[in-house]
């Protein structure tokens, strides 16, 4: 599937467009490729689903919110059926009502010369107006510590959430009214359109697909049927879980409406990166910088693990970056079962601030020095030589 056009480039609009503005350029392009206009153009009805999808969106504050934030994915959460379905979600009937009813001259214009009449087209089930339904799934990201990934932790978090609204139980009208069968669509929530040969059939634009339509929209929610609200809820973050990691609370997503079940809180974590420890699958990588002198002659230095300090032999001679592994060190697997290793680089840690008698011990080692301690210095020097010797034989020809 080719990739979703940016809803703002859709409308042709800059980011930071007004709500007045963005109404003003999706009535524009409504306009123009509206299918009534554009009898049988394929892309025309395609460019016109596209726009009103765009402006349903960046025309809700929460869900433009969550686009600037995320793009396609804040609004489809891909975690299965229940994201987010243009026909569903269309929320906004009364407000597209305000804007087409302009562009077709209100009650009897256009609009209704060409789909008066409401023939034909599967009748559908107008249940999902009237009938429960279910809360979409949401996703929230979360940036936690390696700690709490290290050792798991517990979190509270108060989260906007949307919730059935009381006063009108979710239907969006207004108390002592109800939702209204729609006129464009006699109902259908889908209106044709069409000279015999072609036919297109679409999404009514005027209830979305809803089949009804508001005419009081409710004051609590602006005819949404939905109220957002803070909820506190308590994460349990499982020790071991690692960037990309995804937690489902099941029944903490927005609230059904009419008796329908909740959708699903998803909460994705991030963790932050650490001073000490990176991290490659379960394995923890480390350095550990080691005095030159140890290197030399051997010894034992401490290394900080996830449980504490760990002793670490160091063998006499041991080379620049040497690994060391130290095994079962490292993160536990989010299973509970299986834990990671360790790897400890070494970086040679020269001294400075030398005292007296340091440099004085150091000079005496120098002069006891000899070739022989020296093995990459030494073959190094030969390499030099080569490369002079042979520099003299080529100058010469
Ligand atoms: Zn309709
Ligand atoms: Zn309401």
């Amino acid at each position: 599937m080719a990739a979703k056009q940016d809803y703002y480039e859709l409308l042709g609009v800059e980011r930071s467009v007004s709500p007045e503005d963005l109404k003003k350029a999706y009535r524009k392009m409504a306009m123009k490729y509206h299918p009534d206009r554009n009898a049988g153009d394929k892309a025309a009805e395609e460019k016109f689903k596209a726009v009103s999808e765009a402006y349903e969106v960046l025309s809700d504050a929460s869900k433009r919110r969550q686009y600037d934030q995320y793009g396609h994915d804040g609004l489809k959460s891909s975690f299965g059926p229940g994201g987010f379905d243009f026909g569903r979600d269309f929320t906004h009937g009364a407000d597209l009502q305000d804007i087409l009813g302009s562009i077709f001259g209100g009650g009897g214009g256009l609009f209704d010369g060409f789909f008066g009449g409401g023939g034909g087209g599967g009748r559908r089930q107008s249940s999902r107006s009237s009938g429960p339904q279910s809360g979409a799934d949401l996703r929230f990201d979360l940036e936690i510590d390696f700690e709490e990934a290290a050792f798991g932790s517990e979190r509270e978090l108060t989260l906007p959430i949307s919730d059935q609204c009381d006063p009108c139980e979710g239907s969006g009208a207004a108390a002592g009214s109800k939702r209204e069968a729609c006129r464009q669509c006699g109902g259908h929530g889908a209106v044709i359109s069409g000279n015999g040969l072609f036919q297109i059939r679409q999404t009514c634009p005027v209830c979305g697909g809803e089949g009804t339509i508001i005419r009081n929209p409710c004051k609590n929610c602006s005819g949404t049927g939905r109220v957002k609200s803070h909820k506190r809820i308590t994460l349990k973050i499982p020790k071991g879980v690692e960037t990309g990691s995804r937690l489902r609370i099941a029944g903490k997503g927005e609230g059904g409406v009419r008796g329908g079940p909740s959708g699903d809180l998803y909460v994705i974590l991030h963790v932050k990166a650490h001073a000490l420890f990176q991290r490659r699958e379960d394995d923890l990588f480390c350095e550990v910088p080691v005095p030159f002198d140890m290197l030399a002659i051997g010894g034992t230095i401490q290394v900080p693990t996830i449980d504490g300090f760990a002793k670490l032999k160091i063998d006499p001679g041991t080379e620049t970056g040497k690994v060391y592994r130290l095994r079962g060190k490292g993160m536990p697997n989010v299973d509970g079962f299986s834990r990671g290793d360790l790897h400890a680089q070494v970086i040679p840690e020269v001294p400075v601030n030398l005292n007296a008698r340091q440099k004085k011990a150091l000079a005496e080692f120098q002069d006891a020095s000899e070739d022989s301690n020296y093995p990459l210095r030494n073959r190094y020097m030969d390499q030099a030589e080569q490369f002079f010797e042979r520099r003299k034989v080529i100058q010469k020809n």
